[in-house]
């Protein structure tokens, strides 16, 4: 199948040619007759299939055969980050036609983005929030809007934007066409598809949740207080040569980066604290290679759009699915490989558990090459990062560093930190042939490969 076959306006055919993509994915080649065809649509896929061009080619192409008249489209999406990707794909698939985008989330000025919804730029993306903020008393903007698209409907679901959604939603004419696009299937989102959407036809790519096949998974079982010398351990393999660190918190995204870059490593951060300024160079220096490791917080991290991540790492594993299917969808994107690595502590077991067996896939446990696990967690009235806990009003200095990680790393075996397979956890083990033997495991995750 290639992009000419599919119906899209020649201006729009120059502009994917030059952006290189030489055969449309699965979820562009399913879903793009159907929204060209003016049909509702409900799309099923993860990040890294190709999911923004599959809607953003066919509405820049309906537009294009329309005059202008205000805002045309509104293109819903959970974070700013998002919002600035999706920005940027229509501006290259537009860069041939003379559509006009404007952007709106929170964080930043809300003037130029009050002109923009007045002026009627043809096509709007916007975060829930910010949009419902200014959309008050400029309500005729949305007067001729005949596209919308909820963009991560799960995760927007997940935020608590689906309020907001309902209210924006009220506000646009009911003769519209309605794209609904999210990376699972649950029941609450299907009862949303009910509510915006019109006789839709529904395109699933891949099976539900599953990771994206095309990432290699690996569990480290490790202590809480060793997590960052193994962290260390591990960059020392220059395989990792683009990383997305997943940390709980953004405190824990801070010590992580402080930890890194007093090590030499180039480290960057994204999380709530940092402005949008902030968070967008973080992401551009990592995008040119600037900067070799990212850590983020989940939030912060949606829709994250840098190809050629080699490496997620799972510093502290999700505590639902959902985040872990995302998370490691960052890598392995479009037809690239890559590799999710999760360090994973008592307290996580069973969280790994559901994962395996809502997967229906095991994920081998391995362990890092010269890597000494056994360390034992230093004494807790010894140990600078293990203090009783805050007292209600109580007033602390921040941490030192001191007690992040009393491990050494020792040398010695292989030094490429490459890991060792060690074990898989009960029944959610079995490869789906049936198999539960490590060798073969081994080989459908990828191990040794590289
Ligand atoms: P998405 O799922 O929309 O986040 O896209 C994932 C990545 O795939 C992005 O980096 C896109 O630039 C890239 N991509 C989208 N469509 C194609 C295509 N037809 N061929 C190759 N890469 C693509």
């Amino acid at each position: 199948m290639s992009f000419s076959a599919l119906g899209l306006d020649a201006a729009i055919l120059k502009a994917v040619k030059e952006t290189g993509y030489t055969e449309p994915t699965p979820i562009q080649t399913a879903a793009i007759p159907v929204i060209l065809k003016h049909r509702d649509l409900i799309g099923i896929a993860q990040t890294g299939t190709g999911k923004t061009a599959a809607f953003t080619l066919p509405i820049l192409s309906l537009l294009a055969a329309s005059p202008s008249n205000g805002i045309r489209a509104l293109v819903i999406a959970p974070t700013r980050e998002l919002v600035v990707q999706i920005e940027e794909n229509v501006r290259a698939y537009a860069k041939h036609l003379p559509l006009t985008v404007a952007t709106i989330f929170g964080g930043v000025s809300e003037r130029p983005q009050i002109k923009a919804l007045e002026q009627g730029a043809d096509i709007v993306i916007a975060t829930p929030g910010r949009l419902l903020d200014i959309i008050r008393g400029r309500e005729k903007a949305f007067a001729h809007i005949g596209f919308l698209v909820l963009d991560e409907a799960d995760r927007m679901l997940d935020m608590g934007f689906v309020p907001a959604i309902r209210q924006i939603v009220k506000l646009l004419p009911r003769k519209r066409q309605t794209l609904f696009f999210s990376a699972t299937l649950s029941r609450e989102i299907e009862k949303l598809t009910g509510e915006f959407l019109h006789e839709p036809e529904t395109v699933e790519i891949g099976r539900r949740s599953n990771p994206a096949d095309t990432v290699t998974q690996s569990v480290y079982e490790i202590g809480q207080h060793l997590k960052p010398a193994l962290l260390l351990h591990l960059l020392q393999d220059p395989r990792l040569a683009m990383v997305l660190v997943f940390t709980r918190t953004k405190h824990g995204a801070d010590r992580i980066a402080r930890r890194l870059e007093q090590s030499g490593i180039k480290t960057g951060t994204i999380h709530s604290n940092r402005s949008q300024n902030q968070r967008l160079r973080a992401l551009n220096e990592f995008r040119e290679g600037k900067i070799r490791v990212l850590v983020a917080t989940d939030i912060a991290a949606r829709g994250i759009d840098v190809d050629g991540i080699s490496h997620v790492v799972n510093y502290d594993f999700p505590p639902h699915h959902e985040d872990y299917v995302h998370r490691i969808g960052r890598t392995g994107r479009a037809k690239a490989v890559g590799e999710a690595i999760s360090f994973v502590s008592k307290e996580d077991e069973d969280a790994v558990r559901a994962l395996e067996r809502f997967t229906r896939r095991g994920i081998p446990r391995v362990k890092a090459e010269g890597f000494d696990d056994t360390v034992p967690s230093p004494p807790r009235d010894k140990g600078g990062d293990r203090r009783p806990p805050r007292r209600p009003g109580e007033v602390r200095a921040p941490r030192g560093q001191s007690g992040q990680g009393g491990a050494r790393s020792r040398r010695g075996g292989r030094s490429d930190g490459k890991p060792r397979e060690v074990s898989m956890s009960g029944e959610a083990g079995k490869n789906p042939q049936g198999s539960s033997s490590k060798k073969s495991i081994g080989r459908f995750f990828g191990f040794g490969r590289r």
